[in-house]
C-alpha cells in the first residue's frame, strides 16, 4: 500500500470553477471547488432486480459475514426473496443462520465441483423469504480443485443462472482472499459490496481488491461495479473511528453507505445463537443499523 499516495489523495479536492460560474456567485455556499459528481443528489440509484451482490474484502474479520447475514435478513424482512450463498470454507454464514452441516445433503462444494444443481443445495432458514446455499470446510479444497476445471472462473455464474430470477437479492459471502472462489463470486455478481472496518488500517489492501474488481470487469464481467462500501464496527468512543470514516468518504464519496454499523456485543454474540441480529435482538442498535442499511441499499420495501 502506498501511504504517500493516500495522504496526497486525502486532501481536499480543489477544482478551478469555470469562469462564468465564478462571476455569477462567488462565495455562495462553496459550490465551486467541488467535483461535478458531488453535486448530484446523493440518493442511491435504484437498480433492477435480481441484484447479485458479492460481499468481498480479502481481509478477514472486517464484517463480511456479519453484513451478509444481517443485511440479507433485513432485506428479507422488507419483503424481498433473498438467497445467501456461503462461499467461505469457514461456513460462518451457514452456522450464523442456525444451519448445521449434519442437516443438509449438499453444499456449495458439490455445486461448484460435483455438478449438483444449486436448487438442490438451497435450504430455507427460520426467517421468511431468506434462503441459504451452505458451505462446509470441503470448500477449502475447491480453491485448488477449481484450477484444473473447464471455465474455472465462471462456474458460479453458470450455476446461478437457472435460479437467478427466483430471488430479488442474491448475496455472496466471500472468503478472506482474492483466489478463484472470490473471482467466481465477482464474475457471477453485478455488484460488489465492500465492508470496511473502522480501524487504523482500514484502507490497506483496498487498492488490491479494487484492481481485482477492475480485472474481472475487463475480462469476465463488464457489468461489475463496486456499488456500496459499508463501514462496520464503528465505536463512537474513539476519535480514530471518525477519522477513518472521514478518510473513507474522502476516497470513495457516494459509494460509501450513509448508515454505519456500530460495534455492539449483541451483534457479535448473535451468530452463536444461530440468529441474525434482527431476530436475536430486534430493537438493538445493531438491528436498527442493519435494517436502515437494507432500506438504503434497496431503496425501501419490496
Ligand atoms: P469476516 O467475514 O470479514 O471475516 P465477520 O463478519 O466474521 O468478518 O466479523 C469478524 C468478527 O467480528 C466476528 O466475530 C463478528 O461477530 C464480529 N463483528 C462483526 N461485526 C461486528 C459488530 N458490528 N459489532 C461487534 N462485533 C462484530
Ligand atoms: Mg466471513
Amino acid at each position: 500500500m502506498n501511504d504517500q499516495e493516500d495522504e496526497d489523495r486525502s486532501g481536499p479536492v480543489a477544482l478551478e470553477p469555470p469562469a462564468a460560474e465564478a462571476d455569477a456567485g462567488v462565495g455562495e455556499s462553496g459550490s465551486s471547488g467541488r467535483l461535478a459528481g458531488d453535486e448530484a443528489p446523493s440518493v442511491r440509484r435504484v437498480r433492477p432486480l435480481p441484484r447479485v451482490i458479492a460481499v468481498a474484502n480479502q481481509k478477514g474479520g472486517v464484517g463480511k459475514t456479519t453484513t451478509t447475514v444481517n443485511l440479507g435478513a433485513s432485506l428479507a424482512d422488507l419483503g424481498y426473496r433473498v438467497l445467501i450463498v456461503d462461499l467461505d470454507p469457514q461456513g460462518n454464514a451457514t452456522t450464523g443462520l442456525g444451519i448445521e452441516a449434519r442437516n443438509f445433503d449438499h453444499s456449495m462444494y458439490d455445486v461448484l465441483l460435483r455438478d449438483i444443481a444449486l436448487e438442490d443445495c438451497v435450504e430455507p432458514t427460520n426467517i421468511k423469504n431468506l434462503f441459504l446455499a451452505p458451505a462446509t470446510i470441503d470448500l477449502a479444497g475447491a480453491e485448488i480443485e477449481l484450477v484444473s476445471t473447464f471455465s474455472r472462473e465462471l462456474r458460479l455464474k453458470r450455476v446461478l443462472a437457472p435460479i437467478r430470477e427466483d430471488f430479488g437479492y442474491i448475496l455472496i459471502d466471500c472468503p478472506p482472499s482474492l483466489g478463484l472462489i472470490t473471482v467466481n463470486a465477482l464474475a457471477a455478481a453485478s455488484e460488489v459490496l465492500v465492508p470496511i472496518q473502522c480501524e487504523y488500517y482500514a484502507l490497506e489492501g483496498l487498492g488490491q481488491l479494487l484492481r481485482n474488481v477492475e480485472l474481472v470487469r475487463a475480462n469476465l464481467n463488464p457489468e461489475l461495479e463496486v456499488s456500496a462500501m459499508v463501514l462496520t464496527m464503528y465505536d463512537s468512543r474513539t476519535r480514530l473511528a471518525d477519522h477513518v470514516i472521514a478518510e473513507v468518504r474522502t476516497h470513495f464519496g457516494d459509494a460509501v453507505c450513509k448508515n454505519v454499523i456500530p460495534r455492539t456485543v449483541r451483534i457479535s454474540e448473535s451468530p452463536s445463537f444461530g440468529e441474525p441480529i434482527t431476530v436475536h435482538s430486534p430493537t438493538s442498535r445493531g438491528a436498527i443499523a442493519y435494517r436502515e442499511l437494507a432500506k438504503e441499499v434497496s431503496g425501501g420495501p419490496a
